[in-house]
């Protein structure tokens, strides 16, 4: 149950507002039902449990890679699935890659979401939830949740107001304290969200996945590129880098023969000439979308040839690869005992 829902039934039913601080708290200490929030009397628990459950959001299936990397599956009210993965650094810091849909309509022919189409927008709550559970996991671990990236399930700027909803929550003090500057809002290109967070008072940051320096090449990869265009979504970014004055990075997936030659370098350093980005090359891990990974020499030679450019670059290595956890693998498959399926591609 979201904190407003639970604010609003304990003013009605006349009890004292600390009562909410208390089952907060709760959560945040590990209960996983109205049972265990001890500290509330047994009535109350009771009446609390048929207005609704604790969490809006169960782990339903938790892996661990190799490399220390979590993911979960997690189980919606209605059953539907999404996927959650912390990725753990050095000094104990730890990254959350959060869900922000259930599926995704943009359909990236790249992108194990892309391919299972779109089922719904997550609520605020459902996302704030994710950041509670890997918080938990991270104090569990001695660790703590640093950084927060939209960069699990769906396109985030499609589902905005919950996103921004969700990120106050975790920049709050009495929320998850995260910097904003250590919040990522990772978008395929989708111009009014690139446009309405250059407005937002928070400053969280931007990120562009790219993936083509042609918008013929662009195009086959992601079918956003038909309403947005290259030239759209870069001139939305740099407004962004205008009023916000922050730098937005740039993914760019680097798929054998696809858009890794000596030519797609010298058109990404093109474009992006202006040092307002930082390119961020992304292994490609795979999917069933039959691409290929650059071979290493390759990755090297491009990313030389951006930084001989000018450009700022570096290579992010995949991580949690082995569980399916890694950028672009999120697909909850997996048996679901309530309607999960896609219902189809919208607002496109
Ligand atoms: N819809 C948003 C956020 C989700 S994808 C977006 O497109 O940015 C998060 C990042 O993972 C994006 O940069 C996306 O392009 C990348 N990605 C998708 N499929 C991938 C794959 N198979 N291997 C590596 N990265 C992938």
């Amino acid at each position: 149950m979201d904190e407003g829902t639970i604010g609003r039934t304990l003013a009605e039913w006349g009890e004292k507002p600390f009562r909410a601080r208390q089952i907060a708290e709760a959560k945040r200490a590990g209960a996983r039902t109205w049972d265990d929030v001890t500290t509330l009397s047994k009535p109350l628990r009771q009446r609390l449990a048929a207005v609704g459950p604790l969490w809006s959001v169960t782990p339903d299936e938790r892996l661990t890679s190799r490399d220390g990397t979590v993911k979960w599956r997690l189980m919606l009210g209605d059953g539907r699935l999404v996927e959650a993965v912390l990725i753990a650094h050095a000094q104990g810091r730890r990254t959350l890659c959060v869900s922000s849909q259930v599926g995704c309509a943009l359909a990236c022919r790249f992108c194990a979401t892309g391919s299972m189409g779109f089922g719904r927008d997550l609520d605020a709550n459902e996302i704030v939830e994710q950041g509670l559970i890997a918080r938990h996991a991270a104090e569990q671990d001695g660790a703590r949740l640093s950084n927060v990236v939209f960069m699990g399930m769906g396109e985030p700027m499609q589902n905005l107001p919950a996103v921004l909803e969700a990120c106050a929550a975790f920049h709050a003090e009495e929320g998850l304290g995260i910097s904003a500057r250590s919040i990522a809002i990772s978008t395929a290109g989708w111009v009014p969200g690139i446009e309405a967070l250059s407005r937002h008072p928070l400053p969280v940051r931007l990120a562009l996945s790219l993936h083509a320096a042609d918008d013929q090449t662009r195009g086959r990869l992601m079918p956003i590129n038909a309403r947005y265009p290259i030239a759209n979504v870069l001139a939305a970014c740099r407004r962004y880098c205008d009023r916000t004055g922050r730098r937005v990075f740039i993914e760019y997936l680097l798929l054998d023969g696809v858009n890794d030659s000596a030519a797609d370098a010298r058109n990404l350093a093109a474009l992006l000439r202006d040092g307002r980005f930082h390119v961020n090359l992304i292994e490609y891990n795979p999917t069933d979308g039959g691409y290929v990974a650059s071979p290493v020499g390759r990755r090297e030679t491009f990313v030389n040839a951006l930084a001989n450019a000018g450009i700022d670059a570096s290579v992010r290595r995949s991580r949690g690869a082995d569980v399916d956890a890694a950028c672009g693998q999120l697909a909850a498959r997996g048996p679901s005992p309530g309607p999960s399926g896609p219902v189809g591609p919208r607002r496109t």
